[in-house]
């Protein structure tokens, strides 16, 4: 109990519960919520382990996704370099984050999940509406993310300080991820860039993940549940991503080689 840093009374609810779900099951009863969240079984102390393992799964692609667009970027003049290694890094902290909350909920482990994943979101959106606008100019950037920055900073610090309000938090992330892939699909739909199958493909999934999260089915053998799951489809919608920001930047290099020539 010590090695997996477990206090007696987190484990004492875990038992309960484990012994409880056994004699509904007995009965013919299917899983029922506790304190708020389905029972899922502990494998090798790690509270959610599907989730911990797809998240690690989901921080490995984008550190893969990070380095490979690093090296690119030597070799490519793009506009946008700089604010999607922000996105790089935001996101490869919130997939450690989530490794960490998913292993251990307690309230500062939880309060760090959240936290990453809406400044993640946020920026998210920031970057949607710089690209899909072709804002280049440093003012105007500014000027245009402004807004969308404070009011990420201003709900994180209500999260943090004030109150940790589920429902409210769930209709912000839920608006914030709509908005920016309602963003890219109408750029998608205007644009010529070659390459914005990938975008349909990402905004597709992504519908489907959130519709899949929003089901929140009870867990099948104690293990997958509808976040796990997840958990599981945004690890190849990262891939397809990475793949769009690098031949987003190929697109740019070679368009602008083509003007200056
Ligand atoms: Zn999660």
């Amino acid at each position: 109990m010590q090695l997996n840093q477990r206090d007696c009374p987190s484990d004492c609810k875990y038992h309960c519960m484990v012994q409880r779900e056994k004699k509904r099951s007995s009965l013919g009863f299917g899983p029922v919520k506790y304190y708020g969240k389905w029972p899922l079984k502990r494998v090798f102390g790690l509270q959610e382990p599907l989730s911990v393992a797809f998240s690690a799964l989901n921080l490995a692609k984008n550190v893969q996704g990070c380095l490979l667009f690093f090296n690119l970027n030597k070799k490519t003049s793009y506009n946008y370099a700089a604010l999607w290694h922000i996105y790089g890094f935001l996101s490869v902290n919130s997939c450690v984050w989530s490794v960490v909350f998913h292993s251990r909920g307690m309230e500062i482990t939880e309060k760090l999940d959240c936290t990453s994943a809406v400044a993640l979101l946020g920026f998210s959106l920031i970057i949607s509406i710089l690209r899909s606008f072709n804002i280049k100019n440093e003012a105007a950037r500014v000027l245009a993310a402004s807004p969308l920055f404070a009011f990420t900073i201003t709900h994180i610090l209500y999260l943090n300080n004030y109150q940790m309000d589920y429902g409210w938090n769930t209709k912000v992330c839920v608006t914030m991820g709509v908005a920016q892939w309602a963003i890219w699909a109408i750029w998608a739909g205007i644009s010529q860039h070659p390459c914005k199958c990938k975008i349909w493909i990402v905004v597709f999934g992504s519908g489907v993940a959130m519709l899949l999260e929003n089901s929140d089915f009870p867990p099948y053998a104690g293990l997958i549940d509808a976040h796990a799951l997840w958990h599981a489809i945004t690890i190849p919608l990262t891939c397809i991503w990475w793949s769009f920001i690098q031949d987003d930047a190929k697109y740019q290099t070679f368009d602008l080689n083509k003007k200056e020539k």
